[in-house]
């Protein structure tokens, strides 16, 4: 299957980690669509939308309709769901939580798949703890205070969930997912199981090297045992660290990488950009590396202040900005 770079609208750093097929040469009549959702429908216990706003379904509030928004409501579904999509040739992405994702206006042609309710594994073996790609990073980090289980409380404050974290190879303070995952389960679009071994993996900064369009299912990551106490104290203090970002608003998250040279945020304020405006969508006069939404902002209009802003950074320091948020869907 080919990655159809035409349903991607933008040229991100990111885009090589999405779980987006869209095979054009095998893309439905608009009119067999239908098809498709009714048959979903019967076979499986999975929810079925159509012409769903993806706006609804992304931490920024921004992007235009799904063909098909499917959740199957187990693995099993799950994997008649991929069946039936291959077999009616439709493009296909799988999302978390949407809070790492600019969706198009135009929307995605194809059937977006939501794993929240079909991969709620949470489970340890000792220090090992069996996660699902549904779970939200929230979620595991509860279970991992309730067991006692430390290593993750960099964690704490990342929206999302946990197969979009390991997809995106998530982190903060200088640490990432990545660290502790020693495996990765999941399907290719064919519907065949894939397992991976950390050393597959290759983990570096925001990325991993995974095949292409896996979908991810569960994850085995290593803590260690720790006293609650110390936990919850390190949780807190993560999450006060995460003061002086724009947390109540409608965004998704750092939109560029740290360079090497400095902080993103800083470049970005030092060019000038903070509070910068594209009709509904401003630069954060909180923090820079954030953009949001103020009401009615446009993926277009997002767009375009990410492109500003590059320009400004490159002009002033010289430095060329790699995206961090993952462009998806149409114009
Ligand atoms: C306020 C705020 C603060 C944030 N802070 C941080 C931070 O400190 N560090 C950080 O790294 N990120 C941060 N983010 C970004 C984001 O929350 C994380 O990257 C998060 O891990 C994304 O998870 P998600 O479920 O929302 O993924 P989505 O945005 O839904 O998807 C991200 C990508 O992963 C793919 N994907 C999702 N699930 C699967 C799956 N099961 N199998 C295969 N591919 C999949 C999607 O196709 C997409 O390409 C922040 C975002 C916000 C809004």
């Amino acid at each position: 299957m080919s990655t159809g770079s035409g349903s991607i609208f933008c040229p991100c750093s990111r885009s090589e980690n999405e779980a987006v097929v869209n095979d054009r040469q095998h893309s439905l009549e608009d009119k067999n669509r239908p098809g498709a959702a009714d048959r979903i429908s019967g076979a499986t216990g999975s929810t079925v939308l159509k012409d769903e706003p993806l706006s609804r379904h992304t931490s920024f509030g921004i992007g235009g309709p799904a063909d098909l928004y499917i959740r199957p409501a187990s693995e099993k579904d799950l994997a008649v769901v991929l069946g039936i999509i291959r077999q009616y040739g439709m493009g296909l992405m799988v999302i978390g939580r949407g809070t790492n994702i600019l969706v198009g206006d135009g929307g995605f042609r194809g059937a977006v798949v939501d794993l929240r309710g079909a991969c709620r594994r949470l489970e340890h073996q000792g220090e090992k703890v069996i996660a699902g790609a549904g779970v939200t990073v929230s979620e595991l980090l509860d279970y991992c205070l309730s067991q006692e289980l430390g290593g993750l409380e960099f964690m704490a404050g990342i929206p999302g969930s946990v197969g979009g974290a390991v997809r995106v190879n998530a982190g903060a303070w200088g640490s990432a997912v990545g660290d502790r995952i020693e495996a990765v389960r999941g399907y290719d679009p064919a519907g065949r199981g894939v397992d991976m071994e950390r050393s597959e993996l290759q983990f570096s900064y925001r990325q991993a090297r995974f095949p292409d369009h896996l979908i991810i299912t569960e994850v085995r990551l290593s803590l260690q045992p720790e006293k609650a106490g110390a936990i919850a104290g390190k949780m807190d203090d993560y999450r006060r660290r995460r003061r002086h970002q724009p947390i109540d608003q409608k965004s998704a998250g750092s939109v560029f990488k740290n360079p090497s040279s400095a902080p993103a945020g800083r470049l970005i304020e030092a060019a000038g950009c903070k509070g910068l405006r594209v009709d509904g969508a401003q630069v954060s006069p909180q923090h820079a590396n954030f953009i949001i939404n103020l009401g009615e902002a446009t993926a277009a209009a997002v767009r375009e202040l990410i492109d500003q802003v590059r320009l400004k950074v490159r002009e002033d320091s010289g430095v060329e900005l790699e995206m961090e948020i993952i462009c998806v869907g149409e114009e």
